[in-house]
């Protein structure tokens, strides 16, 4: 395969986040082709949710083949780059590690490091198996071989995602990761769009995760979540809150915190190991509830019912759990649900019914489920502040993409010809791209004996992410949906582009 890739140019290649239906396992491959050489880096390596679907008995895992990365002599990656913490772009890591492979340098943020620090631990990984890692943080510039690459912040739902732009001699790239474009974003750095406009013009493509296109209008902005709690809280004029948080979104712990302060209700921290995991490497990453406090709000970490009891019956109970614990006397007089996940609380929906304690979820106020991708809104936006970069589309399924050229079309959004899709190469070079090589995607089942990990090669299947499709959206509702956002832009019923001001970059320390 390598062979062919000899003509100068950035050779770039989806091996997992792109399917015909599927959309997790990402790692993306970067090899640049120049008069500087070679140099090939890695962006990503998560692990793949559908395991079971591929049909290998006693499988825990699937992941991204990067093999001939770490073999081979030609193009062997010199980097890892991972965009953020969560298990679909960072556990990959671990499972080649215990299948017997090297791994080089790893670059990631200091929250990212913090959950692979616990990944380790769960899959006693000694010091001396791990790969070297560097840190990395908004404004950074790293050099490997001929490429340059930058890091900038990006908004999503954990600490410390980010996206690269990612420079070499033949052209420029904007890997975004998982992201939207809100401002609003507490105790993390917001996308740095001020960079991203100084870019504009020198950026050529744009890999975009495009996870949440189908939707109208800007992402939802933490700033709105957080005041659609307060509002909700206030009017259901009761002392004890159940407010459930999803485990691996440590911004809707303190979204929920700060609305009990504002209220000046007491919080009690209750869940799973899973959610005290978490919780502990917010706190461990530097936010401390008790100092926000300050003695205005009383704060617990157990459900210890003596303490409990000291929070005159006044509190908001945050966490992941799936119970309503004899401890918090809870009754339909002096109680209040706010759920903020789809199907994840559904059997503590049941509990508050079984209660006759009143709720409302993300079907009533889809502002409660906190968001961490950019909407149709965003990449308008994105495509207008980066000056009309070709993108090339990412964490999507490959109908949405399909469905979406139209649109698109209309929107003055330049796609890349062909949809991606997984073990596809692309050459870049300036602003050209063609496709040079189609194989079918697969994916490494890993199976466990004992300590060590097997990783064996499995075709995906079409029906592989048909649980994902179920549960989000259909190829007809989704064209649907994009004709109608169309007719919408024919009569000109959009909210304009805001005014936008080329200033100087600032870098800012945080605070
Ligand atoms: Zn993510």
């Amino acid at each position: 395969m390598t062979e062919l890739l000899e003509e100068y140019g950035l050779y770039w290649q989806p091996l997992g986040g792109n399917n015909i239906d599927q959309i997790s396992g990402h790692s993306y491959r970067y090899t640049d082709v120049s008069d500087l050489g070679r140099t090939t880096i890695i962006v990503d390596l998560g692990k793949f949710d559908n395991h079971q679907a591929l049909g290998i008995k006693n499988s825990s895992a699937a992941v991204p083949d990067i093999r001939i990365f770490l073999n081979g002599e030609k193009d062997r990656a010199e980097a890892i780059f991972i965009t953020h913490s969560h298990p679909d772009h960072l556990n990959g890591i671990v499972h080649y590690i215990k299948a017997g492979y090297a791994l080089p340098k790893l670059y990631a943020g200091k929250y990212t490091f913090m959950i692979l620090e616990d990944l380790y631990k769960q899959f006693e990984i000694p010091k001396y198996k791990r790969p070297k890692q560097v840190i990395i943080d908004d404004g950074d510039v790293i050099k490997i071989g001929a490429m340059e690459i930058e890091v900038l912040s990006s908004s999503h739902t954990c600490f410390d995602s980010f996206g690269f732009v990612i420079k070499t001699p033949n052209t420029t790239v904007y890997h975004s990761g998982d992201m939207k474009i809100d401002s609003s974003t507490y105790f993390r750095r917001a996308t740095n769009t001020r960079r991203l406009k100084q870019l504009a013009g020198t950026i050529k493509f744009a890999v975009a995760d495009f996870y949440g296109v189908y939707d109208d209008g800007y992402a939802i902005k933490e700033v709105t979540t957080f005041k659609k709690l307060v509002q909700l809280i206030k009017k259901s004029r009761k002392n004890k809150i159940f407010l459930p948080v999803y485990p691996t979104h440590p911004e809707m712990y303190i979204i929920a915190f700060l609305a009990a302060l504002k209220l000046r209700k007491n919080v009690v921290f209750f869940g799973n190991p899973d959610f005290y995991c978490y919780l502990n490497r917010i706190m461990d990453y530097g936010i401390s509830f008790d100092n926000l406090a300050k003695n205005r709000i009383k704060v617990i970490y157990t459900h210890n019912r003596d303490e409990i009891a000291t929070l005159d019956e006044n509190y908001v109970v945050i966490g992941t759990y799936n119970h309503v614990s004899q401890a918090f006397d809870a009754n339909s007089e002096n109680c209040f649900g706010i759920i903020t996940a789809k199907t994840f609380f559904n059997p503590l929906k049941g509990q508050l019914n079984a209660h006759n304690i009143k709720f409302t979820d993300v079907t009533t106020a889809p502002e409660l489920q906190g968001f961490g991708h950019g909407f149709l809104k965003d990449y308008e936006y994105l495509n207008f502040i980066l000056a009309h970069p070709i993108f090339i589309p990412t964490h999507c399924p490959v109908f949405v993409i399909e469905n979406f050229r139209e649109l698109a079309r209309f929107m003055n959004i330049k796609m890349l010809d062909d949809t991606p899709r997984n073990n596809e190469i692309f050459r870049l070079i300036g602003k050209k791209a063609e496709k040079i090589s189609e194989l079918p995607a697969k994916w490494l089942v890993v199976i466990y004996n004992g300590d060590f990990a097997y990783l064996t090669e499995v075709f995906q299947k079409a029906t592989s992410g048909m649980g994902f499709l179920k549960r989000t959206i259909s190829n007809r509702r989704c064209l649907r949906r994009f004709q109608m956002f169309l007719q919408r832009r024919k009569r000109g019923d959009t909210e304009p582009l805001p005014q936008i001001h080329h200033e100087p970059f600032i870098y800012k320390e945080p605070q």
